[in-house]
């Protein structure tokens, strides 16, 4: 290499480096070696090196995305028994993994017993739209509302109802399990409410519809919040029983009686 090329060559990669192009960065001299051999063009050079940047950044935000969702564990619906769980509309589930329902800021919720794989399709669901490009965030209700009174104390509140905004899909996971706070409950309403018709939901419950004032205290919030979150709402029901409970029997080949598995199941349910 000449003496002008190697100055050519700093020079480049600093600009390179100001521009914030870290793949034709470190590219561009493969590239180039490649290109002159192949007979390649200058503009035919100057197109791999911008698609290769193009790829990249675009798996980088990939990476950001799933990242800032905080899903609890990757599951996929490769993983899903569709014939362990027959309540399961197949077809529905793999209609939604189309998201369609994001841009028509639709919901879905998913209703069901404790282990009959709620989260595992929320999660295939919300990746899904994560890979999509779509901004994800999932909690679990218990951690929202706690995160929603601290941010409420530390005057932050404003900041945190404007970063959930922001996003395209929220999940709100396991609602019901534990009765919320009158003041817990009416964040969680206010979250629920702004979403309305802007952002789309995801919400797991165990809990049937008629049990809802327990978990938000008032009938009046209950109404309005049921109101709003089955608006443009896709219904999965998980019926039967646990799938880690028959796993767990399966495993055992049936030898060790119900009740002792009953009990694992129980410290299991316990650990989620
Ligand atoms: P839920 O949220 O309804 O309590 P989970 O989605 O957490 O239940 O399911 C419990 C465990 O069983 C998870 O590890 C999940 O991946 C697995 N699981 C549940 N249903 C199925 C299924 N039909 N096929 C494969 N794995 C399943
Ligand atoms: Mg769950």
């Amino acid at each position: 290499m000449s003496k002008h090329e190697d100055k050519s060559t700093v020079l480049l990669k600093h600009h390179l480096k100001a521009l914030k192009m870290p793949t034709i960065l470190a590219e561009c001299e493969k590239v180039a070696a490649r290109c002159a051999q192949e007979n390649v063009g200058h503009l035919g050079f100057l197109l791999q090196l911008c698609e290769l940047e193009l790829l990249d950044r675009e798996r980088r935000a990939a990476e950001r995305r799933l990242k800032a969702a905080k899903f609890p564990g990757p599951k996929t619906l490769e993983t899903f028994d569709f014939k362990a769980r027959p309540s399961i509309n197949k077809l529905l589930v793999l209609e939604l993994m189309r998201c369609e329902y994001i841009d028509k800021r639709e919901n879905v919720l998913l209703v069901g017993n404790s282990g009959t794989g709620k989260t595992h399709l929320a999660t295939a669901l919300a990746m899904e739209a994560c890979s999509r490009g779509k901004r994800v965030r999932f909690f679990r209700v218990t951690e929202l509302i706690t995160q929603l009174m601290e941010a409420r104390e530390e005057r932050q509140l404003a900041r945190m109802r404007a970063g959930l905004s922001k996003l395209d899909l929220l999940i709100l996971d396991e609602l019901g399990y534990v009765p919320a706070s009158k003041i817990g409950a009416e964040l969680l309403f206010d979250v629920i409410s702004t979403a309305y018709e802007r952002t789309s939901l995801i919400v797991t419950t165990n809990l049937p519809f008629e049990n809802w004032t327990e978990v938000l205290g008032s009938e009046r919030l209950t109404g309005a919040t049921l109101d709003r979150l089955t608006h443009r709402c896709h219904i999965l029901e998980t019926r039967g029983d646990s799938y880690r409970l028959r796993e767990a029997k399966r495993r055992r080949g049936g030898k060790r009686d119900e009740g002792s598995v009953e009990a694992q199941e129980g410290d299991e349910e316990g650990r989620d």
